[in-house]
């Protein structure tokens, strides 16, 4: 079969045992495959010559056409070695400097490396073509180390277009250049092209007008043209896509018809009791969401929900309603935070809105003594709990719910992947419907499952609760159809009515006496003020004291008896942690002074002012979730960033946009733009489920929407790919590269 495709980088000519083992460890590169699927990541066009009069810094790379004119060689301390003397020894060479000439001017090529060879080969009188970026170097300009090519052999002769592919520094030093790649992937196609199946079915191909593979790895290399380039990136990027849109949408139509969900047709007493109790009205945007909640937990199916609002949005209430459905049902609840501080809130609010009700809710942390903790494990086993609010002690083995009907999930990128999943483990026995599901305790006796239809034994034959994970951290869309593309999406995109926009405003070191002054005009007002710093050093400790001094620094410019100053961080014990935290939620402190741990959830309506220590250090979105802690009380609000003096321009960029927008949304979508959905902060510990190889989520959104459009269609018409024709699909949605990681199992 593939023979060659498959055969190991090292014997292909030009590589040996030493060069494979340098592009195995640098870029992955193992078979011959690997290497003809990597593509250059942009292509220098070869077919210009530019005169040397024209060459200028700003010219990202030029080809030049000239003749050598002298050549200098130049020892340790810049002393000139030898000029067109001999003997010389080489070896006693640091630098070549060669000048050359066109009709319009002289310009200067240096080399630093292979002085030897180049000394030999670039005789004056004779011409070349030169290859490189210029730079200026003092009032000269030069090219370091150019690609020498003779006319003849250069440019056009290997086609306009030239790629550059991923390299780095160890690549360079061990040979492996450039043009060295270039002559690796030219051999390496020569004897794969042959053996290359198509990937897409032949009506695929003629639906979406690609070309195919073969074609497509040809021209993905060695363009024949910007034309043929332009539709082979087109092909790659749109297989790649499609084939990640098809293995998603095949997992969610799986589940959708596969998965047998706790049926929940009630709404109950509870839910009417709380949703009668309000002092507000649901705003559309929830009203709508739970809607869509009630359609799954009514549906048969299980649920797989990502809920996305802003912060401040008013998700909380969202899953207390849909916790209060799924006990009109019989079924408990449970509600797991990334931290003890959120648990505490989250629970210190839900039972604001359970007053109405006649439900039982308890929280479940790391705190929690061994008494409280004995009762509330009865409590879950008996079912007299309805709703138990927790942190990760709630995925803790011991905890045995009697009939888990849902599982509610806050900011769920803080929690790991092997956690989340526990949580799918810990529903009842068996679907309600027929009898009674079986109450968890007497699991021992399990009833066999062999013919319900659906339940998968892997899931240690209890049927999976219904899944709500709630995120603040906007996605972009197109990153959301990618990590979640299998769940079902609901977002609030509405604010509760009364929020007061956050002024938001940069400032520099220079005008902090006068944010000083603003501080204690809020605090007199009686408001209180959040401080953040960011951890800026490696290690622990060093941020530690950074925070330490920026603490000090507040306490003296906000002294006792006149202003209270509370700080909280990482290297806290957790009583210490809530203990401050406590403080400053009830107003006995003015000032909060903290690192990021405030980040998420917490809830001090009084808080008017936060102030953003060395912003330009932030992400965006993190920058956007810190303000969100603000205006969420009656009074205005402001949000104040400072910057260090040494500010990026890229990080003003952030800076400047957190100063227009509000809009999570919109701030989500630029930060992708920026830096890329690989760094995307929420999404980087979970990483994206595949590697994409050429298309990119932020810029190929328009792409990804068809491609899903496409799949799904496909899809529709035959939804098990079992058709002939569709055998090629399910080919490649064998390969490791499409076994994309089930997230909804695991958030
Ligand atoms: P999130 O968890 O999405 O950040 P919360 O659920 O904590 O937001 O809600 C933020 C604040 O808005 C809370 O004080 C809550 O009581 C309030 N709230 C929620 N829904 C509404 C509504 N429909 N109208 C007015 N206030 C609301
Ligand atoms: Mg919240």
């Amino acid at each position: 079969m593939a023979k060659e495709l498959d055969s190991s980088i090292q014997y292909l000519a030009g590589v040996g045992p030493k060069r494979a083992e340098l592009l195995r460890r640098e870029l992955g590169i193992e078979t011959l495959s690997d290497l003809i699927h990597l593509y250059p990541f942009r292509y220098i066009d070869r077919s210009g010559i530019t005169p040397i009069a024209q060459v200028a810094p700003d010219l990202a790379f030029v080809q030049l056409q000239a003749t050598v004119v002298t050549r200098t060689l130049y020892g340790p301390a810049g002393s000139i070695v030898s000029q067109e003397t001999n003997p010389i020894h080489f070896g006693a060479c640091k630098r070549l400097s060669v000048i050359v000439e066109d009709a319009s001017g002289r310009m200067e090529m240096v080399f630093f490396k292979g002085i030897k060879w180049n000394f030999q080969r670039l005789v004056p009188g004779a011409t070349f073509l030169f290859f490189g970026k210029p730079q200026a170097f003092g009032t000269r300009m030069n090219i370091v180390h150019p690609e020498v090519d003779a006319p003849q052999e250069g440019a056009m002769s290997q086609g306009a277009l030239m790629g550059v592919y991923p390299s780095t520094e160890k690549l360079k030093a061990g040979g492996i250049t450039g043009k060295v790649m270039c002559k690796l992937q030219s051999a390496a196609l020569s004897l794969c092209l042959p053996e290359v199946e198509e990937t897409l079915p032949e009506y695929v191909l003629r639906d979406r007008g690609l070309v195919s593979l073969p074609y497509a790895l040809k021209n993905i290399h060695f363009p024949k043209d910007s034309y043929a380039l332009q539709k082979a990136t087109y092909r790659l990027k749109f297989e790649e896509l499609f084939f990640l849109q098809l293995s998603l949408l095949k997992q969610k139509y799986v589940r959708s018809r596969g998965e047998r969900g706790l049926q929940m047709p009630k709404v109950g007493p509870d839910f009417h009791a709380c949703y009668n109790a309000l002092p507000y009205s649901l705003t559309g945007a929830q009203q709508r969401v739970i809607k869509e909640i009630r359609a799954d937990l009514t549906s048969g199916h299980q649920m797989n929900r990502l809920l996305q609002g802003d912060v401040g949005s008013g998700k909380t209430m969202v899953a207390v309603l849909s916790c209060l459905m799924a006990i009109g049902n019989g079924f408990q609840t449970c509600i797991m935070a990334p931290t003890e501080v959120l648990a505490q809130q989250h629970y210190a609010n839900i039972q604001k809105y359970l007053k109405p009700t006649s439900v039982q809710c308890a929280l479940l942390t790391g705190s929690t003594t061994q008494k409280e903790r004995r009762a509330i494990h009865a409590a879950l086993e008996d079912g007299s709990l309805g709703i138990i609010v927790g942190t990760h002690a709630l995925l803790e083995d011991n905890v045995v719910f009697r009939n888990l009907g849902l599982a509610v999930i806050d900011e769920q990128h803080r929690f790991g992947v092997e956690q989340r999943s526990k949580l799918w483990s810990k529903g009842p026995l068996v679907p309600p419907g027929s009898g009674a599901w079986a109450p968890r305790a007497q699991r021992s006796a399990a009833i066999p499952l062999e013919g319900v239809q659906g339940v998968k034994a892997s899931l240690d034959q209890n049927v999976p609760p219904h899944i709500l994970v709630m995120t603040a951290t906007p996605i972009p869309r197109t990153l959301a159809m990618t990590l979640y593309g299998d769940l079902d999406v609901s977002v609030i995109d509405e604010m509760p009515p009364g929020r007061k926009p956050v002024q938001t405003m940069c400032i520099g070191q220079n005008r902090r006496a006068a944010m000083y002054k603003f501080m204690r005009e809020e605090i007199a007002r009686g408001r209180q003020v959040f401080v953040v710093f960011p951890l800026i050093f490696e290690s622990e400790k060093m941020d530690l004291q950074n925070l330490e001094q920026g603490y000090e620094e507040i306490v003296s410019a906000f002294p006792l008896p006149d202003y209270k100053v509370a700080i909280v961080h990482g290297q806290q014990s957790s009583e210490e942690k809530n203990f401050n935290m406590s403080a400053f939620v009830a107003g006995r402190a003015n000032i909060l002074v903290s690192t990021t741990v405030i980040e998420v959830g917490v809830d001090v309506p009084n808080a008017s002012v936060m102030v953003i220590e060395s912003a330009q250090r932030f992400g965006l979105s993190q920058l956007h979730q810190l303000r969100g802690r603000v205006g969420r009380g009656a009074e205005k609000s402001y949000c104040i960033l400072v910057k260090d003096v040494k500010t990026s321009k890229e990080a003003q960029q952030r800076l400047d946009l957190m100063c227009q927008t509000e809009d999570g949304f919109e701030i989500a979508e630029q930060d992708m733009k920026m830096r890329g959905p690989g760094d995307l902060e929420g999404t980087q510990q979970s990483g994206l489920p595949i590697s994409l190889n050429i298309a990119s989520l932020a810029k190929d959104g328009q792409l990804l929407t068809e491609a899903r459009i496409y799949a799904g269609q496909v899809l529709d018409a035959d939804p098990t790919l079992s058709a002939p024709q569709n055998a090629p699909l399910v080919r490649e949605l064998r390969k490791e590269k499409y076994e994309i990681r089930d997230f909804s199992r695991i958030s």
